[in-house]
C-alpha cells in the first residue's frame, strides 16, 4: 500500500503529461514558457486572486513573500512552531527573527487568541513586529477572520502558507487567497504536485506582485540586465508548469476524492474512544487533505498503532516529530521543553495514515479496522 499514490493518478492523465513535455521540448522556451504563464492565470481564477506568480519552490514562495515586505535583520515574523521546517526557516534567513506562538491542539493551526497575546505582550526590545506566516497544516486553513483582524489592528502584515491546503477552502474562499499573500508548494507529494520542485505566490495587490515578479528574477527592472534590487533565481521551469496544466485538469475531481476519502476514514474510525483524537469537519472549512493525523493517545500508544499497521504493510508518518523551537536550528533562540506545550504534545502523539485520491474501499476499513483494536 502507498502512502501517497501517484502512480495511479499518473496513469489517468500519462498521454497528455507526455504530449504536454513533448511540446515544451519542442517549443524550447524551458524557462518563463507560455505553459507558465498559462498555469499562472489558470491557477489564479482558481483561487480568485489577482496575481498568481510561480516559483521555484514552496520555500522560494514564502522567501520571495517575505522580501517582498523588505523583511531583514531586526523584524520579528510570527509563526507556528508546529510546521515544516521551511515556514521559519525563510525567516532566519532573511536575517528576521521568527517569534513562535502555540497552535490550537484540534486544528494544528496558529492559535489567534496567543497570538494576539504574543503581539500585546511583546517585549523584545530590539526587534519590531513585522508580520504573521499562518499556516494551514494538513491541508485546513487556519482562521483567517480572526488572523486578519489582528493583524490589521497591529499593523502586521499576513503571509498564508498554503503549502499543504491548495484547493481547501474557507469560508467560500480558496486557499491561498485568504491573506495578503498566499503561498503554495508543487513538491510532489503536496495536493497538487509537479515532477520536481515547484511553488507559487498569490496576491490581490498590484504592487507585491510587481515585487515579487522582480525578486523572482534577480530584482529585475523592465530590462532584463536593470538590476532594481537584490532577488534570487526563484523561476518555475516551463516542464513543471506543462506537467500541473495535466494535473490540475483532474484537480477538482482529486479534491472531491479527497474528502471523501477523510470522510470514510472518520465514519469507520471508532470516535467514541477518548484516547483518540481525530480530524475534525468544522463549519466553513473544507480541508484539502494534505495529511488525515490522528492523536493517539501517548507516545506508546502511536508506536503500538504504527507498529501494527506496519506489520499489515500500512505506511504511515509523523508530522512533526519534533516542533521548531525545540530543533537544533533554532537552540540560537534560546527555547526550552514546555515552552509550547500544545505542539510538543502533538509531536509526541500525532500520525498520519495513508492520504489520497485513490484510496481502495478495502484499504480504508483494513485500516480503520487496524486502529480501532490497538
Ligand atoms: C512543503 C512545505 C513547505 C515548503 O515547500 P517546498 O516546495 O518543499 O519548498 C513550506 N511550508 C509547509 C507547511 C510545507 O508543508
Amino acid at each position: 500500500m502507498q502512502f501517497i499514490d501517484l502512480k495511479t493518478q499518473l496513469k489517468s492523465i500519462a498521454e497528455d503529461v507526455q504530449k504536454r513535455i513533448a511540446a515544451v521540448i519542442d517549443h524550447g522556451q524551458f524557462i518563463m514558457g507560455p505553459e507558465t504563464k498559462e498555469l499562472e492565470q489558470k491557477l489564479a481564477a482558481y483561487t480568485g486572486v489577482k496575481h498568481a506568480i510561480s516559483c521555484a519552490s514552496g520555500t522560494d514562495a514564502i522567501l520571495l513573500a517575505l522580501m517582498a515586505y523588505g523583511v531583514g535583520p531586526g523584524d520579528a515574523v510570527f509563526t507556528t512552531p508546529f510546521t515544516f521546517i521551511a515556514t521559519a526557516e525563510v525567516i532566519s534567513l532573511l536575517g528576521a527573527t521568527p517569534i513562535f506562538v502555540d497552535i490550537d491542539p484540534h486544528t494544528y493551526n496558529i492559535d489567534p487568541t496567543k497570538l494576539e497575546s504574543a503581539i500585546v505582550h511583546f517585549n523584545h526590545q530590539s526587534l519590531q513586529p513585522k508580520g504573521i506566516i499562518a499556516v494551514d497544516l494538513f491541508g485546513l486553513p487556519a482562521d483567517y477572520h480572526l488572523i486578519n483582524d489582528i493583524a490589521a489592528k497591529h499593523h502586521l502584515f499576513v503571509i498564508e502558507d498554503g503549502a499543504q491546503s491548495f484547493g481547501a477552502e474557507y469560508h467560500g474562499k480558496k486557499a491561498c487567497s485568504l491573506a495578503d499573500i498566499g503561498c503554495t508548494s508543487f513538491f510532489p507529494a503536496k495536493p497538487l504536485g509537479c515532477f520536481g520542485d515547484g511553488g507559487m505566490c498569490f496576491t490581490d495587490d498590484d504592487t507585491l506582485a510587481g515585487v515579487i515578479k522582480s525578486l523572482r528574477v534577480h530584482g529585475a527592472g523592465a530590462h532584463k540586465y536593470d538590476n532594481e534590487r537584490i532577488g534570487i533565481n526563484g523561476r518555475l521551469d516551463t516542464l513543471q508548469a506543462a506537467i500541473l496544466l495535466s494535473k490540475f485538469a483532474i484537480f477538482p475531481d482529486e479534491v472531491e476524492k479527497r474528502d471523501k476519502a477523510a470522510r470514510t476514514y472518520s465514519d469507520l474510525l471508532n470516535s467514541g474512544r477518548t484516547d483518540l483524537s481525530l480530524p475534525l469537519f468544522m463549519n466553513g472549512y473544507r480541508s484539502v487533505w494534505a495529511q488525515y493525523s490522528i492523536l493517539a493517545g501517548d507516545t506508546e500508544h502511536r508506536s503500538r498503532i504504527q507498529e501494527a499497521l506496519k506489520a499489515e504493510g500500512v505506511p504511515t508518518a509523523i508530522y512533526y516529530p519534533r516542533p521548531l523551537h525545540l530543533q537544533k536550528a533554532f537552540s540560537f533562540l534560546g527555547h526550552k521543553p514546555g515552552d509550547f506545550p500544545c505542539s510538543e504534545e502533538c509531536s509526541n502523539r500525532i500520525f498520519s495514515i495513508p492520504m489520497h485520491p485513490y484510496l481502495e474501499a478495502d484499504d480504508q476499513k483494513k485500516i480503520a479496522e487496524i486502529i480501532n483494536r490497538i
